[in-house]
Formats: C-alpha cells, sequence, structure tokens
C-alpha cells in the first residue's frame, strides 16, 4: 500500500479534559456532583469550569504555571481538574496531611503562582506560607468556602473560590492543548523511602490512564462513583477525569469515615468507590450507629499498599467486590490491575483471595511490565519464585521529576521505570510483590519478603493490622520483627493476645527462618493518608528492641488501653507506642 503521510490536519492532542465538554453535552442533565445538600449537573459542571478557567486567566495564570490546591475531596477540587488545565495550567493537589513545613517545601519547589485553600486548611496553609524560603514568591491565596453554609474565612483580604466562578465569563474558550505530551499535572511522591520529588503528568498520559482503567475495571456508563480516594492521590487515581468520560455521578465526602461512606452508600446508591486497603478496617470495624444496609454490590478498586489476603475475604462478604490494582504517583497511578478470570470463581474462598492478593498484570496504557534482575536487566523466570524488580514502561509513565534531573535519570534503565518493588511472575503472568527492595529483609544471608510474613500475620483471628520491618540480629545479621494491631471488643477494647501466641501462629504457617523473632503490639500502626503504613518509623522502634529469645519472657502484662507486652518489651518501647 502507498505510504501515507502522517495527517497534520487530523492531528488532535489526547487530553482528558476533553471528556468534560463531550459529558456536558451527552449528559447534559445528568447528575454530575454530590455533596451534601448541593447538586450539579454535567451542563453546570461545564459551565463552571469553564468559569473557573476564564477567572483563572484574568489573574494572569498561563500556561505551565502550576496552581496548587489544598482541599478534601469537595466539588471545587473536582472541578480544578479540569479548570487548571482549561487556562493551561499545571494542576498541584498537595496531601492535606502534610505539616505546615513540607507543605512550604511543595510550594517552593513547584513555584506556584495561586493556592487555593480549602476553608478547613486556612490555618496549615498559613503557616506554610510562614514556612516559605525567602527565595521563594509566595503565591496568591484563594480560600474555598462551604457552599451551601459559607463561613465567611479570607485569608488576608484575598478571594473566596464561588467569586472566580460568578465572575468568570462561561463563553471564553477553554485552552486547546497544543501538544500531548504537555504537563497537565504536577503530583509529589509520598516521600516514605525519600524526599518527595515532584511527578509529572502529561494530558497523553493522562487520557490513556483513564481510558485504560474504566476499561480493566469495567465501569458500564452512569457509575454513581464515591470520593473515598482522596483525590490528591494521583488526582484520584484519574477517577476525576474518568468520571466525566462515564457521565458518573461523584459524591463527595471531608472524611473517609465508617458514617460517611455507609451513609452515602445507602443515599446515593453508590457503584463504584476506590481506597487503600486500609479503608476495609474502618468500613469493617464500623460501630452499629455508623452501619447501613448495603443492599446492592459496590464495586472497590484497592490498591496503594498490599491487600491482605484474609481482609479480602473479609470485605467481600460484606457486599462489596473488589477489583486489585498496584501502582504508584510516577505512573499516573494504577499500573497493573488483577483482572479476574470466571473460572477462578469456582475456587474456595481462601484460594480466591490469594489470587486477589496478587497484583496482577499490565494495565492497558503501559507498553510492558516486567520483573528484572535490574543489574543485568534479564528478566527472571516466569516460577512465582524468582525476585526482581519490578519495571515498567509506556505512555503512563511519568514524563520525569520536576526540576530534577539526577532522579529522573536514576529512575531509569535502559527506558524501563525502575519501581523499587520486589516482585515475581507467576508462570500465568500475573505479577505479585513482595516487598519494596529497601523493606526485604535479610536474614543469614536468606531474603525474607515482609509481605509474606503479614500475609500469614492476618490470617491471625485476631490481628487486623501488621507490618514486619527487619530488627538487628547477632547471630543472623537481621531478623524479622513484627508490629501488629489487635481487633477490639464491642467496648471498644484491643483484645488480648500474647506474643507467644502470635509467634506459634507464624511457626505453624511459614518457614522456620521467615518467624518474626519480636511481635510489638500497638494500638493502630502509624500510616501515611495515603494508607502506607510508615515501616520506616518501625524499622526506627526496632532497632532498640531484642528478640523474643534473648529477654527473659515475664506475664503479659496490660495497659489501660489494653497494648500487651511482656515487662521486657515494655521497657523497650519508645513512647508512641504506649499512648494513643
Ligand atoms: P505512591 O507513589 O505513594 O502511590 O506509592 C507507590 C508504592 O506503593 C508502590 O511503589 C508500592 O510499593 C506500593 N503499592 C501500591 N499499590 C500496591 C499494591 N497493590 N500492593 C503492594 N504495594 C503497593
Amino acid at each position: 500500500m502507498e505510504k501515507l503521510p502522517k495527517c497534520a490536519a487530523n492531528y488532535t492532542p489526547l487530553s482528558p479534559v476533553t471528556f468534560l465538554k463531550r459529558a456536558s453535552m451527552v449528559y447534559s442533565h445528568r447528575t454530575s456532583i454530590i455533596y451534601k445538600s448541593t447538586r450539579f449537573t454535567w451542563n453546570q459542571t461545564h459551565q463552571r469550569c469553564l468559569r473557573l478557567a476564564s477567572s483563572l486567566r484574568s489573574l494572569g495564570i498561563t500556561k505551565n504555571d502550576v496552581v496548587s490546591v489544598l482541599a478534601p475531596n469537595i466539588p471545587a477540587m473536582y472541578e480544578l481538574h479540569f479548570g487548571v488545565p482549561m487556562a493551561g495550567a499545571v494542576l498541584n493537589t498537595i496531601n492535606t496531611r502534610l505539616d505546615a513545613a513540607n507543605v512550604a517545601t511543595l510550594l517552593a519547589h513547584s513555584e506556584a503562582k495561586l493556592l487555593f485553600v480549602d476553608y478547613q486548611f486556612v490555618p496549615l496553609a498559613r503557616q506554610a506560607l510562614c514556612h516559605l524560603p525567602s527565595s521563594a514568591a509566595s503565591p496568591a491565596v484563594i480560600v474555598i468556602d462551604e457552599i451551601d453554609d459559607p463561613t465567611g474565612i479570607r485569608m488576608d483580604g484575598g478571594l473566596e473560590y464561588e467569586q472566580l466562578i460568578s465572575g468568570g465569563n462561561p463563553d471564553e474558550a477553554a485552552y486547546e492543548v497544543e501538544d500531548e505530551w504537555d504537563a497537565i499535572a504536577l503530583n509529589y511522591t509520598s516521600g516514605t523511602t525519600s524526599a518527595p520529588k515532584g511527578v509529572v503528568y502529561s494530558h497523553r498520559g493522562a487520557y490513556l490512564s483513564v481510558m485504560s482503567l474504566l476499561l480493566q475495571w469495567g465501569v458500564g456508563n452512569q457509575p454513581v462513583y464515591l470520593w473515598s480516594l482522596p483525590m490528591f492521590h494521583c488526582n484520584g487515581w484519574t477517577f476525576t477525569w474518568g468520571m466525566a468520560a462515564r457521565g458518573g455521578t461523584n459524591v463527595c465526602i471531608r472524611t473517609t469515615s465508617a458514617a460517611e461512606i455507609y451513609r452515602a452508600i445507602s443515599d446515593h446508591g453508590v457503584t463504584h468507590m476506590c481506597c487503600a486497603p486500609v479503608v476495609f478496617n474502618i468500613i469493617l470495624e464500623a460501630s452499629p450507629s455508623d452501619r447501613r444496609p448495603i443492599n446492592s454490590r459496590v464495586e472497590v478498586l484497592t490498591g496503594g499498599a498490599p491487600p491482605p489476603a484474609a481482609l479480602l475475604e473479609k470485605i467481600e462478604q460484606s457486599g462489596f467486590h473488589v477489583t486489585h490494582a498496584y501502582g504508584m504517583t510516577e505512573a499516573t497511578g494504577p499500573a497493573l490491575v488483577c483482572e479476574w478470570w470466571a473460572e477462578w470463581d469456582l475456587r474456595p474462598a481462601e484460594e480466591q483471595a490469594a489470587l486477589k492478593a496478587r497484583q496482577g498484570i499490565s494495565a492497558l496504557a503501559l507498553e510492558e511490565v516486567d520483573v528484572k534482575d535490574v543489574k543485568s536487566m534479564e528478566s527472571v523466570p516466569r516460577d512465582g519464585r524468582s525476585l526482581g524488580e519490578v519495571v515498567l514502561r509506556g505512555s503512563n509513565v511519568m514524563k520525569g521529576y520536576f526540576k530534577n534531573e539526577k532522579d529522573t535519570n536514576a529512575a531509569f534503565k535502559g527506558g524501563w521505570f525502575l519501581t523499587g518493588d520486589v516482585g515475581v511472575i507467576h508462570p500465568d503472568g500475573y505479577l505479585e510483590i513482595k516487598d519494596r527492595s529497601k523493606d526485604v529483609i535479610i536474614s543469614g544471608g536468606e531474603n525474607i519478603s515482609s509481605v509474606e510474613v503479614e500475609t500469614v500475620l492476618y490470617r491471625h483471628p485476631m490481628v487486623v493490622e501488621a507490618a514486619v520491618v527487619a530488627m538487628p540480629h547477632p547471630r543472623w545479621g537481621e531478623t524479622p520483627c513484627a508490629f501488629v494491631a489487635l481487633a477490639r471488643d464491642e467496648g471498644g477494647e484491643q483484645q488480648r493476645v500474647r506474643e507467644e501466641e502470635i509467634i506459634n501462629h507464624c511457626r505453624n504457617n511459614m518457614a522456620r527462618f521467615m518467624v518474626p523473632k519480636k511481635v510489638v503490639f500497638m494500638e493502630e500502626l502509624p500510616k501515611t493518608s495515603t494508607g502506607k503504613i510508615l515501616k520506616f518509623e518501625l524499622r526506627e522502634m526496632a532497632r532498640n528492641l531484642k528478640p523474643l529469645e534473648m529477654i527473659t519472657t515475664q506475664p503479659a502484662t496490660w495497659t489501660k488501653k489494653g497494648l500487651i507486652a511482656s515487662q521486657d518489651n515494655m521497657q523497650t518501647l519508645p513512647t508512641p507506642i504506649t499512648t494513643n
């Protein structure tokens, strides 16, 4: 066939922002957003975003300017996902759990021109601005007030969000993306293993991620989507834009509490939600007064941390149908999805949960995913046992780290993005993460996967949270140390279990060398707001602990709050554990 030239007349850059205009036409009168007593239609959302973009431009915002936001999952946060790129700018959503110094670091590094702040976070924003280095320009601040019940809080006589909406011109054409590789968002990594880095997403990467995730999660039209995952986490794993593509209803909630989740499901007929596995505990441990009956199946996409098989089994018995995904900020959210095979439905529940706990196969937007020995870049055998580093390449991998060539270069090898996660590939092609490379425990020369030990701990009926880290050992170099939180009784008191019982449970269920030599009981494990257990904090604590075999075990001692430990352990525990 005759070779046709590339058709410039037909070039249309991919951008997820285009989903909104389409939604305003095809889903015009359908509900786009529900928040408390506020309801918008897709037509209204489109108009509001056009007005927002027009106001941003009149404030001098232009292409590639960074606009930051500190807000929970409220309608304004959703609208900014469209309004900011419709002004040609780059959206930077900030984790609301960061402290003022960290927020200041991100504002200075991103050179944000504007900062939108939900009224609840005004004190944090004020402090952050005080922490800005003198060399950094202070962004103009716009407060976002409650729509239906304004508090009147403003920052230094500045503007309020609804003023921008009402003052904008909806007839002004939105910014047209010229190049699909242009930046749409800047998301900082959570910094659990190193200092936060600014990950730049392209319009193309975001568009392709949306498409592949909607397909692989099987999201049909008009879903009712509950915002239980923070929109600041990888732009809500791209479902901010994705809901416009499907004409969905965005149910916004301020906090991911059991009461809000159950109320939203029962009042609005939620069909889909995303969350970290830690939210399953919130749902399962809800008090009777917060619970509502779940009358139809709720599809949940979970990821961000390994979901223990035992927890998957429990949550699925409660009316939630889980799809497991694995990803990271650098991959525009989920990079792997554990696609389900109909024949697996016939397997016993425990086996199904173990299959689902695997991280799965590549998202369609990825060109390829593999597990490699990163020194030789050789693929490991597909035997479910050989460990290697998970590597990715494809359009939804970030453009790079903002103003950080050194880390960008270090993150890629031969075109592959090195995730820092250690995993295996099973013979059926499904990947399973065994650890972060920095979390692998090396005991007497043997690699121990903390995830494998945690999986067994979660099978103990009293364990609700578990994390395993390396603890120094005079003979083995390192040995596993387990931190666990126990289930509570109806009065909210933690159950009582002896350290030896947990260790015996492990002995009965895993190879001897993997058995934790110390178990520390905590009220709750320390976590990031995106549900990742802060293992470096636990490692610090473990450094000062001794293996159980090396201390004179005394009968278990109980604190008022139900902390369980032998006397020796109690003395070595740092204060944060014994208090709540
Ligand atoms: P973040 O960039 O903050 O989303 O963190 C990404 C990291 O979270 C990954 O590199 C993994 O270590 C971890 N992670 C995300 N999803 C999963 C999952 N489904 N299973 C195990 N670890 C996960």
